[in-house]
C-alpha cells in the first residue's frame, strides 16, 4: 500500500512539473508579446540617431533571419490581438517612419535579400514632392511586392495640438490618398512624433482606422490597445548600434521596467540616482 502512495506521489510530482513547465513556457510567450521594429531613414550619408547605415541595418535583418524570424503584415498583428489569430513562427512586425527615399533605395534591396516585408508609415503630402522623399512610382512597385503603406498624415503634424477638423483632414485625407494610388485599403496609422491622446484615438476612429502605432518601447500583447500599440524605436547615430538593437529586442520587458524605473526617480525628484540609470 504504502509503495503504491510513494508511486503515486512520484508520478504526481512529475506531472506537475510538466503541468507548471507547460504554463511557464504559455505565459512567457503570452506576456513576451509582439515586436514591431521602428526605423526611419537607412542611408549612409546622414548621421543622427533617426539614421542607420545600410551595413548596420543589414546586421540587424542578417540577424532576424539567422534567429529564424518571420515578417507578418499589421493585419496579421491586428487579427493576432483581437482574436488571436494564428501567427508564424517568431513573428515580428518591421516598420518604416515617414516615407524616405532611402527606404526604396537602402532598406528595399536588403528586405527582399533576406525575404522580409515592411510597413512603410508615408507622409502623404511629402510624396513626389520632396527629393528626400518616396514617389508614387517607388511606392507602388514595393506595394506590388508585399510591403504594406499605411498612413503617417498629410504632413506630419503635431496631432494632440490640432484642433478636431485639422485632425480629421488630416486623418481621412492621408488614408484616401493612399487608397487611391494603391487601389489598396489603408487601416494602420502611425501617430507623427508618436504623439496621441483620447481626442485623437478617438477620431482615428472615426476616420476608420482599425489600429494606431506609437512610440511607446514595448511589445504588444493580446490585451493591448489597438489605437496604442507599442513599438521598439531603432537608433543610429552612436556607438553600439547592433548591441543596442540586440538589447532592445531580446530584453524588451527588462528595458521597459528599468524605463519605468527611471521615469519614476525622476518624477520623484531623485534625477542623480536617475542618472545612473542608463537606456540602451
Ligand atoms: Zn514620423
Amino acid at each position: 500500500m504504502q509503495i503504491v502512495t510513494k508511486k503515486a506521489i512520484r508520478y504526481g510530482i512529475i506531472i506537475l512539473i510538466f503541468i507548471l513547465l507547460g504554463l511557464s513556457y504559455i505565459a512567457f510567450h503570452y506576456f513576451q508579446g509582439i515586436p514591431v521594429l521602428n526605423y526611419h531613414q537607412i542611408n549612409n550619408k546622414d548621421h543622427n540617431t533617426l539614421t542607420l547605415s545600410s551595413t548596420e541595418f543589414e546586421a540587424q535583418i542578417n540577424y532576424l533571419y539567422q534567429e529564424g524570424y518571420t515578417g507578418i503584415s499589421p493585419d496579421q498583428l491586428a487579427d493576432y490581438l483581437q482574436s488571436g489569430k494564428k501567427l508564424p513562427p517568431k513573428p515580428i512586425l518591421i516598420t518604416l517612419d515617414d516615407g524616405y527615399k532611402d527606404n526604396y533605395q537602402v532598406a528595399y534591396p536588403i528586405l527582399q535579400k533576406y525575404h522580409f516585408t515592411a510597413t512603410i508609415f508615408v507622409i502623404t503630402d511629402f510624396v513626389n514632392n520632396y527629393g528626400k522623399y518616396l514617389t508614387w512610382n517607388q511606392i507602388r512597385e514595393m506595394s506590388d511586392n508585399g510591403v504594406s503603406f499605411e498612413a503617417h498624415t498629410l504632413s506630419h503634424i503635431s496631432l494632440s495640438k490640432a484642433s478636431d477638423e485639422e485632425i480629421h483632414n488630416q486623418l481621412v485625407k492621408s488614408k484616401e490618398a493612399i487608397e487611391w494610388r494603391l487601389g489598396k485599403k489603408v487601416d494602420y496609422l502611425a501617430y507623427p512624433g508618436g504623439e496621441y491622446d483620447q481626442r485623437v484615438i478617438g477620431l482615428a476612429k472615426e476616420a476608420g482606422y482599425r489600429a494606431a502605432f506609437t512610440v511607446n518601447f514595448g511589445r504588444d500583447r493580446i490585451n493591448s490597445t489597438l489605437y496604442t500599440l507599442n513599438r521598439i524605436p531603432i537608433f543610429g547615430g552612436q556607438s553600439h548600434t547592433f548591441f543596442r538593437f540586440w538589447l532592445r529586442l531580446n530584453f524588451t520587458q527588462t528595458i521597459n521596467a528599468l524605463q519605468n524605473l527611471k521615469a519614476y526617480l525622476l518624477k520623484e525628484g531623485n534625477t542623480s540616482i536617475a542618472g545612473l540609470i542608463s537606456i540602451p
